[in-house]
C-alpha cells in the first residue's frame, strides 16, 4: 500500500501516519522528521537544510527527491508506505511520478484559522522524535523513550505564519494536482484524532 499525506502544517498528519502505519504494517516516511535526524546527527545535508528549516522555508527540491527516492527502497517499505510531508511541491510531485506509483492522497483538512492554536500545543520529542500535543499529554517527557519534550523551533508563531504561506503558495496547489489524476480523497481534519483515524483507515481499508 503506498500512501500520501498532504495538508497543511498542524493538521496531524505526524499523528496520523503512526496510527495507520501501526495498523497497515506500512514505513512511516516523514521528510521532516528524517531532516531533523540529518541535522541530529550533524550531516552535511543536515546542515544544508537546518537554515530553510529554520526560516520555514522549503528545503531545495533536488536534495528532498533524492533522500526520498532512496528511502522508499530500504527493507521496511517492503508492505508499502506512507509520506508525510512529501511531495511539497509540483516539482517533487512530478518527479515522484518517476519513482513510485501511489494508491491514494489524503488530504487532512483544517481550516487555516484552527493551524496556529493547534501548532502552539504542540511538543516532540528530544530522543525519538514522536510527536505530541498538550490537549492530549500533560507530561513533560516521552512515554516511548523517557526523553524531555521540546518545542520544535519552526513551530514558533513567528515561523509558522512562513510555513503556512508557503504551504498555501507551494502544497496547495497539490490538491488539484492529485484530483485531477483521480488520486485524491478528503478526509476533515477538524475531528477529534480518534474519528480522523477511523475516516482514514474506512478509505485505505478499501485498498487492501
Ligand atoms: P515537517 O516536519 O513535515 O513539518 O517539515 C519540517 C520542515 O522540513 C519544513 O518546514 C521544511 O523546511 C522541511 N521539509 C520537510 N519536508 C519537505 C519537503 N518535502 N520539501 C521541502 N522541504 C521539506
Amino acid at each position: 500500500m503506498k500512501l500520501i499525506f498532504l495538508g497543511p502544517p498542524g493538521a496531524g498528519k505526524g499523528t496520523q501516519a503512526d496510527k495507520v502505519c501501526g495498523y497497515h504494517g506500512i514505513a512511516h516516511i516523514s521528510t521532516g522528521e528524517m531532516l531533523r535526524g540529518e541535522i541530529r546527527e550533524g550531516t552535511e545535508l543536515g546542515m544544508e537544510a537546518k537554515d530553510y528549516i529554520e526560516k520555514g522555508e522549503l528545503v531545495p527540491d533536488e536534495v528532498i527527491i533524492g533522500m526520498v527516492e532512496h528511502r522508499i527502497h530500504a527493507q521496511d517499505c517492503a508492505k508499502g508506505f506512507l509520506l508525510d510531508g512529501f511531495p511539497r511541491t509540483v516539482a517533487q510531485a512530478d518527479a515522484f511520478q518517476h519513482i513510485s506509483d501511489i494508491d491514494m492522497v489524503i488530504n487532512i483538512d483544517v481550516p487555516a484559522a484552527r493551524l496556529i492554536d493547534r501548532i502552539g500545543g504542540r511538543r516532540m520529542c528530544s530522543g525519538c522524535g514522536v510527536g505530541y500535543h498538550t490537549s492530549t499529554y500533560a507530561g513533560n517527557t516521552c512515554e516511548r523513550c523517557g526523553a524531555k519534550l521540546f518545542i520544535r523551533d519552526d513551530d514558533k508563531p513567528e515561523t509558522v505564519k512562513n510555513r503556512i504561506l508557503v504551504y498555501e503558495r507551494l502544497t496547495q496547489p497539490l490538491i488539484a494536482y492529485y484530483e485531477k489524476m483521480g488520486k485524491l480523497q478528503t478526509v476533515n481534519g477538524d475531528e477529534t484524532p480518534a474519528e480522523v483515524t477511523a475516516d482514514i483507515l474506512a478509505l485505505t481499508e478499501k485498498l487492501v
